[in-house]
């Protein structure tokens, strides 16, 4: 089994996992009001899930 020659550096092995969160997450455009929501969840302002009302939307009081 070959090996590696040489130990990777502190900095070299930092700086790649300084990457993985570079990328935020995906927003969609909500069907029901065109809001942007996190794809696969409840819609925060409207409420709707697939078309029907799941929650009922937060209301300012
Ligand atoms: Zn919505």
């Amino acid at each position: 089994m070959p090996s590696p020659k040489r130990k990777h550096s502190k900095a070299r092995r930092d700086k790649r996992r300084a990457n993985w969160k570079l990328t935020i997450p995906g927003l969609v455009e909500c069907p029901q009001c065109h809001a942007e929501k996190v794809p696969h969840h409840v819609c925060p302002v409207c409420g709707f899930y697939k078309g029907k009302s799941i929650v009922q939307a937060k209301t300012e009081d």
